[in-house]
């Protein structure tokens, strides 16, 4: 069964480049509208021209298909606003959000400035809450979405030097469980992409001998799955050099300390077992925690729950 995304609206940010341009040239290949948003900026958000953009844009219709060229900064959510209004003036609906566009500031936090910090969660994380801010009363209203957050491995696991990145990355798949639920009732479907690939973000960042293997085109296919019909909700998908792996949260089984054992000396007693995976589980609702927490000390205390 192919993918298509016939009489659809896709909006990609920062897709002048890299993986946002992959993504909006396979999005037209399979039938989208398609907005191509980019600032047009430098690698560490500075600057600006919305050249490239156009330029995808030519691409896409050179290839029969059909694209806008958008040059909002995604941190400017009067500008994404616009963006937003541009496209339902144009094709009257927003189907797929691919929250893509990103920056980078690295240092290690003892030299980052407060400043670079924040630039680097206004771009991630608030251009992502801005974009999808913009197109979520169009989505419910349609009762139809699918959104995809752009993570990395770097937030889900840590990467010297980018403190502002990896917490930028992880706030969007903390976003995302909470979108991805309130989203439901809708047919609004919200992901999250963890990507590897070589571009310019990353090109001095990975030995020259494997940039070959990573090319965008190579990531693209998960989020193509992630923004389809028959997406699912609420995951994340790590991918590169045609590898792709589900990222997973898992909460070990715990241990229960009665109220006579409750110390931290007793925690640090029991840290072998607490930290312990057997056994351990996804939860899927922060609620999930709360009800198995009490019935585990419910059990424990010989107590009824209702
Ligand atoms: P890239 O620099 O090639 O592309 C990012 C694009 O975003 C650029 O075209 C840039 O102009 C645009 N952009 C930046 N700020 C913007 C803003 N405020 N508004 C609109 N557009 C803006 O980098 P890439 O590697 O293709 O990165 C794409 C996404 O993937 C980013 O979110 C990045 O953090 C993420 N990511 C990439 C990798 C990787 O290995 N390349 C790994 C993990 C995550």
């Amino acid at each position: 069964m192919s993918i298509r995304f016939d009489d659809q609206v896709v909006i990609v940010t920062g897709a002048a480049n890299g993986l946002g341009k992959s993504h909006a040239l396979e999005f037209a290949r399979r039938g989208a509208r398609v907005v191509v948003n980019d600032l047009g900026g430098s690698r560490d958000g500075s600057g600006g021209s919305g050249e490239a953009a156009e330029s995808v844009v030519s691409d896409i219709e050179q290839a029969g298909g059909e694209a806008m060229a958008n040059g909002a900064n995604v941190a400017d959510y009067a500008q994404v606003e616009t963006m937003v209004k541009e496209a339902l003036e144009r094709w009257g609906r927003v189907d797929v959000l691919v929250n893509n566009a990103g920056i980078l500031r690295d240092k290690t936090f003892a030299k980052m400035e407060l400043d670079d910090f924040k630039r680097v969660l206004d771009v991630h994380l608030m251009g992502a809450v801005n974009c999808t801010k913009a197109v979520w009363e169009t989505m419910r209203a349609q009762e139809y979405g699918r959104i995809v957050m752009t993570s990395s491995s770097s937030g889900i696991y840590g990467n010297f030097g980018q403190t502002n990145y990896s917490a930028a990355k992880m706030g969007l798949i903390g976003f995302m469980n909470t979108l991805a639920i309130e989203g439901q009732k809708y047919a609004i479907k919200v992901n999250s992409l963890a990507p590897i690939a070589a571009t310019r973000m990353t090109e001095d960042l990975l030995p020259p001998n494997v940039l070959g293997l990573l090319q965008p085109e190579a990531v693209t296919p998960a989020v193509i799955f992630m923004a389809s019909e028959g997406a699912p909700t609420r995951q994340i998908i790590a991918a590169g050099a045609g590898v792709f792996a589900r990222v997973v949260v898992q909460e070990t089984p715990g241990v229960f300390l009665p109220p006579e054992n409750r110390d931290a000396e007793h925690v640090a007693a029991a840290w072998e077992q607490i930290a312990n995976t057997d056994g351990q589980s996804e939860l899927t609702a922060g609620g999930d925690q709360t009800m198995k927490f009490l019935q585990k000390a419910a059990a424990e205390l010989g107590i009824r729950l209702d």
